[in-house]
């Protein structure tokens, strides 16, 4: 197949959370299998001005947008250590900023147009590179305007009149609306602006437009695919949603195993692999216990979290429990995670009077987080809601056992020790420990579960660990998922 993906973020150029490691990857992938793949992204200025190595192609844009025509010019590079081609869409007017979105709290004004140029500059690019892709990955709300400017304005085009097109939806939550007005942007007729497709509540809205408009849409897993379509958890598409339904499923992302493999690991004191977790996974632990000032007790259950301290994540409970537990339980926690103020200074309180126990690390690191996933027992991830979640994979690579919600993401790659044959959509052996109700009582009576068997049937907890160390959570299958949607997608587009 020839496939063109199309997204605002590719790690290790431009990121801001997973939709880029999902286009930095999968590309890879998909290309390791055999497909000819091309990947577009803008060129912000940590891509076209930082240390990544540029072609000019001598290829210049014109770009029709509103009244105007925006000029811009294609560069290109490859994704590291492959020969997958990414093409960046320059233009330093829009996109050489200190930012992809915006500053400040604030996003930038003119996102709209930013975007359109970006999504209308990847179909143009593709009749002069002459690519002839099967299909147009878009992703996300900055590239929602590509299926519908493929079926409403190239279609009568012969080179694109048989190019299908796939939308993923990474975060449901970021629907890029912006006013009425903005219609005029995307060069679209204004037949288009109704409930029934690129209009939401008199505003326009581009991811919107990507659901209505791609002949399939999927999601980063696929309970979330479930879960969009209800009330609670649609964002307010749920109705567009069920309407595409027959279009719409899951697929999980991968880890990268190149980056999170203990074997491998050289941000963490001792490698191990699932036939000698013990030995190794026992330094990590002590190390991490020095390292925070918590009692280096090898037994003493050490309970890890890292994320954003967010309410999706579930903080309201986590800190519940943590309160009690802190004054009542003999068993440790590591916090690394950075965001809502008021998280910041009821962790900071909490660590002041219980040092020994809590160990606390406000900000970003990498390194940190490799550690924790890899000196902890357990980790905690009891989100609201999770489109695919990757910390819970890292940490069962690690040989650290997820407690987490039955949501998303978690509902799907973690099997509960006591219900193995209820949750964890797919089958597989126990491997961590799940709870429903988003409330502080069912999280704690899963710590409890945890903390029990980690405590008094060791033989039980060694099968839980090594179920999660001996998974594959690479890329590799769900590359193979996203080749069969493709192969359908097209297929049916043809047909
Ligand atoms: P989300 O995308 O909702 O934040 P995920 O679990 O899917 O949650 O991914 C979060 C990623 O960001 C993980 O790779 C995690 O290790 C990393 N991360 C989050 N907060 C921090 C932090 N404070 N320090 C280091 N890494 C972090």
């Amino acid at each position: 197949m020839n496939i063109v993906v199309a997204s605002s973020e590719v790690v290790p150029f431009a990121k801001t959370g997973g939709l880029a490691d999902v286009c930095g990857a999968l590309p890879q992938q998909l290309s390791a299998l055999g497909h000819q793949v091309s990947v577009f992204l803008p060129g912000y200025r940590t891509v076209v001005y930082g240390d990544f190595e540029l072609h000019e192609l001598g290829i210049k844009l014109e770009i029709p947008l509103g009244n105007k025509v925006i000029e811009g010019k294609l560069l290109r590079t490859t994704l590291p250590n492959s020969a997958v081609p990414v093409y960046v869409v320059s233009q330093d007017e829009y996109f050489d900023r200190e930012a992809l979105y915006g500053e400040k709290g604030s996003d930038y004004a003119d996102n709209c147009e930013r975007f359109v140029f970006f999504s209308r500059s990847v179909l143009e690019a593709v009749r002069i590179l002459d690519l002839k892709p099967d299909i147009i990955h878009a992703n996300d709300w900055q590239t929602g305007l590509i299926p519908a400017l493929l079926k409403e304005e190239y279609s009568s085009n012969p080179l694109y009149e048989n190019i299908a097109s796939l939308i993923t939806i990474h975060n449901l939550a970021y629907q890029g609306v912006f006013p009425a007005d903005q219609m005029a942007l995307t060069g679209l007729d204004w037949k288009h602006f109704t409930q029934s497709e690129m209009e939401y509540w008199g505003q326009l809205n581009l991811l919107k437009t990507g659901i209505v408009f791609a002949d399939a849409i999927n999601t980063v897993s696929p309970t979330y695919a479930k879960e969009i379509q209800t009330a609670e958890q649609g964002c307010g598409l749920e109705g567009v949603l069920v309407e595409r339904s027959d279009c719409l499923s899951g697929i999980l992302n991968g880890t990268d195993t190149g980056v999170w493999n203990p074997e491998t690991d050289t941000l963490i004191p001792a490698n191990f692999s699932a036939d000698n977790w013990p030995q190794g996974k026992v330094i990590c632990k002590q190390h991490l216990q020095k390292l925070f000032g918590l009692e280096e007790d090898a037994n003493k259950p050490l309970i890890g979290i890292v994320g954003r301290l967010a309410s999706q994540k579930g903080w309201a409970m986590i800190l519940q429990v943590m309160k009690q537990w802190l004054d009542d339980r003999d068993v440790q926690w590591v916090v690394l995670g950075t965001g809502d103020p008021d998280y910041h200074t009821i962790l900071t309180s909490l660590y002041q009077t219980h040092p020994h126990k809590l160990g606390l690390r406000l900000g970003f690191s990498n390194e940190l987080a490799h550690q924790i996933e890899a000196g902890s027992d357990m980790f905690l991830m009891p989100s609201q809601y999770e489109p695919c979640g990757l910390n819970q994979m890292y940490s069962m690579a690690y040989g650290t056992v997820p407690v987490v919600r039955k949501t998303g993401g978690l509902a799907d790659t973690v099997t509960d020790a006591d219900h193995s044959q209820e949750t964890g959509v797919q089958p597989g052996p126990a491997n961590g420990f799940v709870f429903e109700e988003f409330e502080t009582q069912a999280l704690e009576a899963a710590i409890n579960r945890a903390v029990d068997v980690y405590c008094h049937d060791k033989e039980r907890w060694r099968e839980l660990v090594a179920a999660g160390m001996r998974h594959d959570w690479s890329w590799a299958a769900s590359a193979k998922d996203y080749q069969q949607l493709y192969e359908q997608t097209i297929a049916k587009k043809r047909s």
